[in-house]
């Protein structure tokens, strides 16, 4: 299994896309999140999860960019989610296991940002198939894993 990381400056300006939405979208909410994704053609494409009543309907971060993909018929390369613990401060949130498996329909080398275990702000990058290592349906032939 090959890993190709993206161009180092692609994924800080990733980071920094996830940030600037914090930090205009919800300029007066200081615990805020959001997502950014690179995809193939160079394109960074945003979200955020809006408010709803029943929790039990909330969304991910990941999904708007996600899906933006998907209309555009491009493959994601790179995906980060952070969270405003304060400001200017930006906890990273590795994907979920519904965003890993949302994004494993892009193969096992999407890169996702994850906390260093020296500071849960700082990203740093896995290719997926590192955070989702047994991944279920690795096993069939038609699902482009290996
Ligand atoms: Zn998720």
């Amino acid at each position: 299994m090959t890993s190709t990381v993206p161009d180092p400056r692609r994924l800080a300006s990733t980071v920094a896309a996830c940030r600037e939405l914090i930090e205009t979208r919800f300029a007066d909410e200081i615990e805020r999140g959001a997502a950014a994704m690179l995809l193939d053609d160079g394109t960074i494409h945003t979200g955020t999860a809006p408010d709803v009543v029943n929790p039990a309907v909330e969304l991910c971060h990941e999904v708007e960019p996600l899906t933006a993909a998907f209309r555009l018929g491009r493959t994601v390369v790179a995906s980060v989610c952070l969270a405003r613990e304060a400001p200017g401060r930006f906890l990273v949130l590795s994907p979920c296991g519904v965003c890993r498996e949302r994004l494993a329909a892009h193969g096992p080398n999407v890169v996702v940002a994850v906390p260093t275990r020296a500071d849960p702000a700082e990203p740093t990058w896995l290719p997926l198939h590192r955070v989702l290592p047994h991944y279920w349906a690795a096993i069939f032939d038609d699902v482009p894993w290996r």
